[in-house]
């Protein structure tokens, strides 16, 4: 047996208004004068001077603000990489990601793409990126996903929506300011917050499961809890602990993997283009058979905050439609091991998975 050998974030500040310690902790890892810092910045905060004031610009770096109303994709990864070599004279001196998982996974996966030659594409795998990235590093504005802490950065291709998965991905430095996560819209905050908790759920009721990801998993599923259920937090309280919550959901799965929801999510978001958090919602409301106590908890939370999914949403799909789900589905084959086990095929059927999605 070979155990993996996993980099981590190198370094890690946590703290309500830690942001403003920005400038003193990249200035020191400017190469020169020519060679910019490049702000990568979700563009909800476009003209929102509380927080643009706060990012430290000097020489040539450079402000991009992005949308998060799509999942990145290879080829925006491309683009924004070819931008940066035509606008500026040296390699940029880093890449900072402000943002929830859409803007955190683009900055990673540019910063390796500034280093690497080809196309982000060619890169969507394990451990196929050769020359390390350049220095990056990550801000989260919305707590869940884990990608602060991941050793991924998960891309649509024109093949295949698969991660960059690979030892250079992991941030250089991650800030954790659970301010910034204050004007977070609700049912975001809990579709974000609910990938979180099925991360745990999957991650404890897998058959990868040791005692690394558990005990993360279990600290994770903890704070869940308080947060999502208790509903006796100040509003700060809860903010601080989701932030930790997504960081230990996230160490949670680098040692084992995700399972039942995270694999029917992904068919949905490559066919309907739903989105990470609400389509692991969508897909978690019916996994009772696979996640009983996990599920039941779901219901309740939902129920305490009234969000209501959208229901119907493959009602009228065609069957080659569910076709292409249901591939996308049964192709991530580590997720299905682990769920269910190394004999899932048997229980897993294009069938079943065509009655679970006609349920969504
Ligand atoms: P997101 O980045 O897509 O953002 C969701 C919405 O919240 C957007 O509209 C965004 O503008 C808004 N938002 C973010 N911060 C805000 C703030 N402070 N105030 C107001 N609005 C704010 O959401 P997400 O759920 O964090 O990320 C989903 C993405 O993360 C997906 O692309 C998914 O594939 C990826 N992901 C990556 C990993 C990984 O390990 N790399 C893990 C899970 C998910
Ligand atoms: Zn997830």
């Amino acid at each position: 047996m070979s155990y993996k050998n996993y980099p981590m974030v190198s370094r890690i500040v946590f703290g309500r208004g830690s942001l403003n310690q920005l400038s003193d902790i990249i200035e020191p890892k400017r190469l020169n004068t020519k060679a910019p810092f490049i702000f990568l910045v979700d563009d909800v905060f476009q003209g929102n001077s509380w927080l643009t004031s706060r990012i430290p610009t000097a020489y040539d770096d450079t402000i991009i603000f992005i949308s998060a109303n799509e999942e990145p994709k290879t080829s925006q990864v491309d683009e924004l990489v070819e931008q940066i070599i035509l606008s500026h004279k040296d390699r940029p001196s880093g890449i900072i990601g402000i943002g929830g998982g859409t803007i955190l996974d683009l900055a990673k996966a540019v910063s390796i793409m500034l280093t690497n030659e080809g196309e982000a594409k060619d890169y969507q795998g394990w451990d196929l990126v050769k020359t390390p990235a350049i220095y990056h590093v990550g801000i989260p504005t919305i707590s869940g996903t884990g990608a602060e802490v991941s050793r991924t950065t998960v891309l649509t291709g024109p093949e295949k929506k698969l991660g960059i998965n690979s030892d250079y991905t992991p941030f250089d430095q991650v800030i954790l300011d659970p301010e910034l996560t204050k004007d977070v819209p609700k049912d975001q905050w809990f579709y974000t917050g609910m990938d979180c908790y099925i991360h745990c759920i999957e991650s404890l009721n897998g058959t990868f499961l040791n005692a690394f990801s558990q005990t993360y998993g279990e600290k994770a599923y903890d704070l869940c809890k308080e947060i999502f259920l208790d509903n006796n937090l100040s509003e700060e309280e809860s903010q601080d602990k989701l932030m930790m919550a997504s960081w230990h959901g996230g160490m949670s799965i680098a040692y084992s993997q995700v399972g039942v929801a995270h694999a029917m999510s992904y068919g949905l978001s490559y066919l309907l283009g739903t989105k990470h958090g609400i389509g692991n919602c969508i897909v978690f409301d019916h996994l009772e058979e696979f996640y009983p106590e996990g599920v039941k908890l779901f219901k309740q939370m939902k129920k305490s905050h009234n969000i209501s999914l959208p229901q119907g949403i493959c009602a009228n799909l065609e069957d080659y439609q569910f076709d292409i789900m249901i591939d996308v589905a049964l192709g991530l084959v580590p997720l299905w091991e682990n769920a269910i086990g190394k004999h899932w095929n048997q229980v897993i059927t294009r069938e079943k998975l065509k009655a679970l999605y006609q349920k969504m």
